[in-house]
Order: structure tokens, then sequence, then C-alpha cells
């Protein structure tokens, strides 16, 4: 069987944390093993995915959900869900939005490059706010108002950002949407743990959420959910899947048919398909995601830190354990005279290690354990001494 090796690929460890390019988080076995099982057997994939809707509605409390090609692919489904409805006409034109109304608000501090993913839809941003709390210039940041005041007739929906920080908070945002119909679609992608932030987010009353199955929940890295409404949901579905049917033999499960007034061609999310096999494997992580005690497990990552930070410190390199929450991410922050050579030194050691770059401006180098494995600790252990010291 072909390896990395063969390709003349190189392991890599990874101190970064869930990213994609450096291949997400470790996959769980349980989620492999899912798949496989999946693999032997053939299932209509939209009565899988109306399946797994009634299954993630369970366990969330969303009214319905289904299994996407990770958050970026739900942001895309959700902002053409919310663009199309149950037109299939609609459905059919994105994303060219001319003629329908297409605008989505968004806060200028949510805006990232993940904002494309949206746009991608046909869906255009319409910024509010001033962040001078970021600019120095003041106290204030984006407030509830401005939102409303940016909803006219061409407004579809609200894009929202979510992270412990955002501002205005979620809540508010919805109830200024939600008096003027208008939807709002949640990135939350990288937002677990905790996992009470599923139903907490649900709970918010938000329309559609996004949330990635490669990150902590440990399902393949080409996943990611999708919750909500439930005509929402179902529209994203069907902007997803592969129609190529006879309208008269089609039975559409998560919506009436009636509600619809053809039968929608491939949409804009064909070619954002997921396999049986990763939809299984993504419930499979999930529900082992859920299951687990969460806090243990950033105990367990906390405790790979202390290791390297011991290490470290006998050999007079100082750090700190930066864990603000027992049931969030730990990390180790290690300040360094040099951290943009050292990082890329670390790449090009042997072996080759991919420390968490987010900090560099500021001189640290940060380590996340989540993608780590164990016997990795030492080797990057040594690894960080070497090129610290180096330096
Ligand atoms: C990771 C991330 C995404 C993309 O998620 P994928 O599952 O990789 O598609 C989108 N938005 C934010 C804020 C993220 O952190």
């Amino acid at each position: 069987m072909l390896t990395f090796k063969d390709l003349g690929i190189e392991q890599i460890i990874n101190a970064c944390g869930t990213v994609t390019r450096l291949g997400g988080s470790p996959l769980r076995p349980e989620a492999l093993q899912a798949y496989q099982q999946a693999s032997l057997q053939a299932v209509a994939l939209e009565e899988l995915q109306t399946a797994v809707s009634n299954q993630l509605a369970n366990w969330t409390g969303a009214e319905a959900g289904i299994i996407t090609s990770g958050a970026a692919a739900a942001l895309t489904l959700g902002a053409a869900a919310i663009l199309a409805g149950n037109d299939p006409a609609k459905m059919d034109c994105l994303p060219h939005t001319e003629n329908i109304a297409h605008e989505f608000i968004i806060s200028r501090d949510h805006r990232s490059g993940y904002d494309h993913a949206c746009r991608a839809s046909g869906a255009r941003l319409i910024e509010v706010g001033l962040n001078e709390v970021v600019s120095g210039a003041g106290v204030r940041r984006t407030e509830a108002w401005e939102y409303e005041a940016a909803i006219h007739g061409n407004t579809a929906g609200i894009l929202y950002v979510y992270s412990s920080e955002s501002a205005p908070t979620l809540e508010e945002v919805v109830a200024v949407g939600h008096q003027h119909s208008i939807p709002v679609l949640v990135d939350a992608a990288g937002e677990l743990p905790p996992p009470s932030n599923l139903k907490k987010l649900i709970a918010s009353g938000a329309d559609l959420i996004a949330f990635s199955g490669g990150k902590a929940i440990g399902g393949p890295q080409a996943t990611g959910l999708l919750l909500g409404r439930k005509e929402l949901i179902a529209s994203a579905l069907l902007q997803m899947l592969d129609m190529d049917d006879h309208p008269q033999l089609w039975k559409p499960s998560l919506l009436d048919k009636n509600e619809l007034r053809g039968m929608p061609r491939h949409g804009i999310g064909r070619g954002f398909k997921v396999s049986k096999e990763s939809i299984m494997a993504l419930m499979a992580a999930l529900e082992c995601f859920l299951q687990e005690d969460n806090s243990q497990r950033m105990a367990t990552y906390a405790g790979m830190l202390s290791d390297i930070k011991n290490q470290l410190e006998k050999a007079s390199v100082s750090s700190h354990l930066v864990w603000l929450n027992p049931e969030t991410i730990p990390k180790l922050h290690i300040p360094t005279e040099d951290a943009f050579e050292v990082c890329e030194n670390l790449r090009n050691h042997t072996p080759r290690v991919f420390a968490g770059h987010s900090l560099l401006n500021q001189g640290i180098l940060t380590i996340n354990a989540i993608a780590l494995r164990e016997h990795q600790v030492d080797p990057l252990s040594q690894a960080l001494i070497h090129c610290i010291e180096s330096e």
C-alpha cells in the first residue's frame, strides 16, 4: 500500500492545532471504523442525510441539521439556503443574485478570509460598525442598532462570526434580525470545545450555524455541520445533493414536495458532496465528542504541555501555560528572541515541527497539543530546545 514515504512526504509534528493546512485533528478510531463500515453498503444519500438530521436534532436541540464538506461549505450552503429558500428557480440562478435580495449584514470586525465562503453563494456583504477598541480611538464596538439601521429591501440575511468575545452578543443580533424577518447565519467553525456551545448557540435562536467536523470533534477533516431551521436546512441539502432523477420518482424526505414548484437541478453546492462514509464517520466522532468528559480531555492536553514546559525549563527555556477555562484548549506560550526565525527553523528541523504562529509578531511561539500524539512530546521538546538555543 502506497505510503506518505513512498511519495517522498515527510511526516511533521503538528504543534499548531487543528488547522486545515496541516491536516486538521487526529481522526478518532471510532470515526475510522464507522467510515469502513459505511463503505460496505449502499444507501440513498438524501434519506441518510434526513435520518442524520433527526439524530442531530436529538443531540443538539436544533430543528434539523446536515453533514457538509466542512464549515466553509456549510457557510456557502447556509447562505444559498437563505438566498433561494425553497424556490428551485432561485437555486438554479446562484451565484447570480442581481434579481433577488442578496445583501448579508456583517459587523466590520467579524470579517475574515472565511467570509469568502458566504460570498461564494452570490451574497454581498454589507459592513456595519466601527471597532474603536481595536483602532485605539474609543470604547465602542459594533452595536445591535447598527445592524438594524442597515436592513432594507435588499437585505437577505445577517452573517455573524461567533466567539466568546464577539460583540454585540449573538442574542442581540438574532433579536434584531427576527424583528425584521432576517435570518442569521453563524460561523462557529472553531467554537468547539466546549461541547456546550452546540446547544448554547442553537438556543440563541440563530437560524443556521456552521461547525467544523475536522477540528475538535475529531471527524474527517473535510466534514462539517450545518444546524438550524428545518426549511433552510432542507434548502441547503437540495443545493448540495446530486439531483439527477425523474421528478415523478423523487421523494424528498426533509420537506414536503408540495412546497416546491419543481424539482431543483444540481445546485451551487454540488461540488461540496459528502460521501456516506464521511457522513457516518463524522456522526461517530460527534457521538464520542458529546459523550466524553471534555474537561478531562483538556486536562490531558494541559498535562502534555506541562511535560514540554518541564523539559524546556531544564534547558533554561522559560514558557507559560495559558489555560483560562478548564473547558477550553490550553496553550503553551514560549517567548523567544526571534520568533519568526525559530518558527522557520522548527519547520526545517528533523523531525519537522509546525508550532503555533499566531503570536509571532509579539515574539511568542504557541504550542497547542490537540493534534499532538503522546510519543511526539519528547521529540517536540528537544526540537524546541535545539532551535531556541541555537538562536
Ligand atoms: C476553520 C474555520 C472555518 C472553516 O472550517 P472548515 O471546516 O475547515 O471548512 C471557517 N470559519 C472559521 C472562523 C474557522 O476557524
